[in-house]
């Protein structure tokens, strides 16, 4: 689906700020990490290609770079190659408190997303997220649930905390810009890890969106190739049902209004069997005709999600974590453009992923062959396996 902004958010004037002025030390490089080369470009190009991807439908008409002073030569050589007359570059300061303050000063806007530029893995999705939260709530800060178990010692006693309370902050942290100015302007930022507890201690309420696991800040050796993949594997799936009056049409997890339904064992969602089809080829398993088969009454009005959930726990015990899938459903009617969105939100759910990891089209096969008039519906999918490490 492309994003479209309404006229609400097309009205904002957005900034961002991309702090980028940090030392680097604890990576071990003799130079600022957002320099080194991730794949072929260096982790800041990586950063603003992605903040390219939003301009027009956030209307992101500026992009400050907070450098410090030793890097300025080389991030203008940088931005240099983009010609683009929106960003520009800041001196950063002593702390990143600091470098975000100045950053905001450089950077007058409506609403300002603030961004580590040592956070390459950020995707448009994340980044829209966050826009879309600060214009409705004044605030959108990237978090994770906790994966770990956190525990906070006291004076010598091991004190557990809650995980389904705890969140992982990220960036982007985005605001309301006069308000996040008026909190840096007033708060002492000296000790404040992030922006949203500077927010947060100028009496505002900062609202968290989702991140994503793969969103890491580069802050160690380690995290300079953590998501180089490893062992991946391709899988392809095809799947195709008859259409039949007196069944309800499930299409992605979606229940479709359509006086027509698949004909199945299960619900027949020809487009869940086909990914489900796709992760199991990439993974070497045997397909859902074995796994799932059409003699075993258990599966008798089975809820495919339901199966593809079972999928996705094998593969992962297996090793492995989807890097994205694609998929396209094949009918000629009806028209699925409008609930396309929702079956990749359905399916993203499913395996705990950002939706910007499923992508899902829709074609008709110009009237010919079985599909073609209307009596059956077929999906294709393709996956990408790769090696998890704890995310999912
Ligand atoms: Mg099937």
């Amino acid at each position: 689906m492309k994003y479209k902004a309404d006229s609400a958010e097309r009205a904002q004037n957005v900034g961002a700020v991309i702090v980028c002025a940090g030392k680097g030390e604890r990576t071990g490089l003799a130079y600022n990490k957002i320099l080194h080369k991730v794949g072929q470009k260096t982790v800041i190009e990586n950063v603003l290609d992605t903040f390219f991807c939003i301009c027009d439908s956030v209307n992101l008409t500026q992009i400050t770079l907070v450098v410090s002073q030793n890097d300025i030569d080389a991030v203008s050589d940088i931005i240099s190659t983009y010609a683009d007359n929106r960003i520009s570059i800041t001196p950063g300061g002593a702390t990143r408190g600091e470098s975000v303050y100045n950053g905001l000063k450089a950077c007058p806007c409506d609403v300002v997303i603030i961004h580590d530029g040592a956070r390459p893995y950020v995707t448009p999705e994340i980044l829209k997220r966050s826009v879309s939260s600060a214009i409705e709530h004044g605030s959108g800060i990237a978090a994770v649930h906790s994966v770990d178990t956190v525990k906070r010692v006291q004076n010598g006693k091991l004190f557990s905390l809650p995980r389904t309370e705890l969140f992982n902050a990220q960036t982007p942290q985005t605001f309301n810009y006069a308000r996040i100015l008026d909190a840096y302007g007033r708060v002492e930022y000296g000790a404040c890890t992030d922006d949203a507890e500077v927010y947060e201690k100028a009496g505002y309420s900062p609202v968290l969106i989702d991140g994503d696991y793969s969103n890491t800040k580069i802050t160690t050796a380690h995290d300079l190739f953590p998501y180089v993949p490893k062992n991946c594997k391709i899988g392809i799936g095809y799947d195709v049902h008859r259409l039949v009056s007196g069944r309800n049409l499930i299409l992605g997890g979606v229940k479709i209004d359509y006086p027509l339904g698949l004909l199945g064992h299960s619900d027949a969602d020809v487009l869940i069997h086909a990914i489900m089809d796709a992760l199991l080829s990439a993974a070497g398993l045997p397909d859902i005709g074995v796994l799932f088969p059409d003699t075993d009454d258990r599966y008798l009005g089975a809820s495919s999600i339901d199966l593809l959930k079972n999928v996705i726990d094998k593969i992962y015990e297996m090793g492995f974590a989807v890097g994205n899938i694609s998929a396209v459903i094949i009918a000629q009617r009806p028209k699925l453009a409008t609930v396309i969105p929702q079956m990749r939100r359905t399916v993203a759910d499913i395996i705990s992923t950002d939706i910007s990891r499923i992508n899902i089209s829709a074609t008709t096969t110009e009237g010919l062959g079985i599909v073609g008039s209307g009596d059956a519906i077929a999906a294709n999918a393709c996956c990408l396996l790769t090696e998890h490490t704890n995310e999912r």
